[in-house]
Formats: structure tokens, C-alpha cells, sequence
């Protein structure tokens, strides 16, 4: 059985403002790989038939091209090279992926590789400057989360910007770890835009505008999270934006039931420099109703994550 796709519909922001044909649309997503959803996740109120990668990847790739982002950030990424890099590629968007160092998807039979994060982005918005895949650290320790953080320069306005996708650890217990995995992943983010932010005598010359995009597996009252409202990088996460007052997460990003019972939380967030960038719009999240008793996946949403989507426009030089 084929149910209904979800109706989801954008908030535009009072502020919003910018010309919406030059904003930028950027998708977050944890996709759910193929290993993980059919051998270890136990998605006990999820039929088996709506798990299969025949037909999980027409979902995946309808959800995406129903919005059409300029840049996609995706987790748990398991059909890069056969899938996903090849459908992008014909339709016009260039990519890097980092899979997992030791990726859980290796345990599983008949897996299809390591799980990691994807960065897509239209070339026909954007040249390519520089990408770089990261192992994060823990006290010079490095850990089984990566990030891939790539830099580009927007074709109409010359402007820079620098994405970044990551996947933080996963379970309770491991606050600390996600704590230091996100101020690693900020320590490189600052010297990055230092880096790409200065001319060749040496002087600062841009404030680079920055998107960050992850499943953080924490939620908004967690140290990283608090550690990346609080940078010096000037950060907010854009999904806010959708609350009446402005400043709420929503209520989630992932529901999900396994044999240990229920999961509804929100563990995903897009944050971008709010002095450079202004969020025109967002993609509303499904309602409890729509999402149904059973919860995710389903023969509706091919993943226990949901996609956040927002438009994004420079905002002028002072
Ligand atoms: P994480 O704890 O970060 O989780 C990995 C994946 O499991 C995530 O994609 C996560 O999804 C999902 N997950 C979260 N909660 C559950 C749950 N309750 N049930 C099922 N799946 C869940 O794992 P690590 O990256 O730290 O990797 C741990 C695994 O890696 C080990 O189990 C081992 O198999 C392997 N490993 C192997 C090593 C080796 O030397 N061979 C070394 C280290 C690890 P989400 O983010 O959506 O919650
Ligand atoms: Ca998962």
C-alpha cells in the first residue's frame, strides 16, 4: 500500500524581504540508511515491505525533488557511489561524501557499504572553492562522527558560503561526547572562514556566512546545542523561526517507536550566521495526524527523521 505524501507548506517571514528568486534553499535531512532502518534500528510498528530500498529510494529522491534545495545535507548516507551521487549528478548538482570511519551499516549483512554525510549543491548556483572531509576529535582523539564542510561562492552575487553537514553520536550517556564532537566541529568552522575570510596581504577582509546542518542527536536543552547558540561564530538555528514567539524548536524532527518504547524529539537543526544571512522562509513539520499512529517510517516518509527546509537570502553589507 502507496499512502499520501505529506502537505507541508512554507512560513514566509515577515522580514524575509529578499527577492525570492535569489534565495538560497537548504535541505537537512537524515535519510535513514538502508543497513541501519532494515538490520539494527527495530522499527517495531514499521511493515518490512516499507523499508526496502525499491522502495524507500523513490521516496527519498521524491521528497527531495519536491523542494528542489540548492544545497542538501544528508546522514546516513549507505547508496552514495550507486544511487544518489549519480541521480544528483544528472540533474545537475556536484557532491562529497565522508562515510563513517566504522560504520555501524558494517555489521549488518548484505550491507551496502559505510553509512556517512553527503553535501550536494546546483552547480548552476554555485562554483566550487574548497571542500574538506573531517574526522572529529575529542581531546585529539579521533572519533567515529566526520563531518564534510565545503566552501562556495554563490554565481550571482560573488557572495561566499561555507555548508557543513555532520552526524553527531548517537544514544543517552554520551552528552560529553556530542558536546566535544560540535566544539571540535566549530573549532575548524572558525579557522576555515579565517582562513577563506582574509586577502593575501593578510588583512580580514569577509565575514563568510555560515550553514551548518546536522542531525546533533541532542536536543535543544543539551551542552552542544547550548555550545553552538553561544559561539562567537554568531550562530542561530533558522527552525526557531517557525515557533509564534520566535524562538521555540519545534516540538520535533524524529518519532519513531522501537521495543524500548516511544521516541519524539527534535535532534536536527540548520544553523547559519544570523548577521549575514536572513531566513526568508521554512518548511512546517507534518502534524501528529498526518504522521500517524505508527509513526516513522512508513509507507508514507521513507525515514524516522523528517526534513527541514529553508530559504535564505545575504543579507546587505553595512
Ligand atoms: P552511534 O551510537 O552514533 O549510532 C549509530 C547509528 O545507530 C546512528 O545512525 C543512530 O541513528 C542509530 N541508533 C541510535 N539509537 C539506536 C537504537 N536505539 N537502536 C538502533 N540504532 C540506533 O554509533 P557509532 O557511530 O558510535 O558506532 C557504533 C557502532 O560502530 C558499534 O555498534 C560498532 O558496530 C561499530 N564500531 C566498530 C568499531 C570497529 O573497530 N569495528 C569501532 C567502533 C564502532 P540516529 O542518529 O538517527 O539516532
Ligand atoms: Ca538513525
Amino acid at each position: 500500500g502507496r499512502a499520501p505524501r505529506f502537505h507541508r507548506k512554507f512560513t514566509q517571514l515577515q522580514d524575509g524581504g529578499g527577492v525570492p528568486s535569489s534565495s538560497i534553499r537548504v535541505m537537512q535531512w537524515n535519510i535513514l540508511a538502508q543497513a541501519l532502518g532494515e538490520g539494527l534500528d527495530s522499527f517495531v510498528q514499521c511493515p518490512p515491505e516499507a523499508l526496502s530500498w525499491s522502495r524507500r529510494k523513490y521516496l527519498i529522491l521524491e521528497e527531495i525533488l519536491t523542494y528542489r534545495p540548492h544545497i542538501l545535507c544528508l546522514q546516513e548516507v549507505d547508496h552514495y557511489y550507486d544511487t544518489l551521487q549519480p541521480v544528483f549528478a544528472g540533474l545537475g548538482y556536484s557532491s562529497n561524501f565522508c562515510p563513517k570511519p566504522w560504520s555501524p551499516c558494517l555489521d549488518v549483512e548484505g550491507n551496502n557499504g559505510p553509512d556517512g554525510c553527503a553535501l550536494f549543491y546546483d552547480e548552476s548556483r554555485f562554483e566550487f572553492l574548497d571542500s574538506v572531509n573531517l574526522q572529529l576529535s575529542t581531546m585529539r582523539i579521533p572519533t567515529n562522527q566526520v563531518a564534510v564542510v565545503t566552501m562556495l561562492r554563490c554565481r550571482s552575487s560573488g557572495r561566499c558560503v561555507c555548508v557543513a553537514v555532520t552526524h553527531l553520536k548517537a544514544r543517552s550517556g554520551w552528552e560529553w561526547l556530542r558536546s566535544a564532537q560540535g566544539s571540535d566541529l566549530l573549532r575548524h568552522l572558525q579557522t576555515l572562514v579565517q582562513k577563506h575570510g582574509h586577502d593575501s596581504a593578510g588583512a580580514q577582509t569577509l565575514d563568510i556566512p555560515l550553514l551548518i546542518c546536522g542531525d546533533f542527536n541532542a536536543i535543544p536543552t543539551e551542552e552542544v546545542y547550548r555550545r553552538f547558540a553561544a559561539s562567537p561564530l554568531g550562530l542561530d538555528s533558522a527552525y526557531k523561526r517557525l515557533s509564534e514567539d520566535g524562538s521555540t524548536e519545534p516540538e520535533y524532527t524524529t518519532w519513531k517507536i522501537r521495543p524500548t518504547g516511544e521516541c519524539c524529539a527534535t535532534l536536527d537543526y540548520i544553523w547559519y550566521s544570523r548577521d549575514t544571512l536572513r531566513v526568508d522562509a521554512v518548511l512546517d513539520m507534518p502534524t501528529e495526524e498526518q504522521i500517524g499512529p505508527n509513526r516513522l517510517p512508513s509507507f508514507s516518509y521513507p525515514s524516522d527523521h523528517l526534513s527541514l527546509v529553508c530559504d535564505f537570502s545575504f543579507k546587505e553589507k553595512e
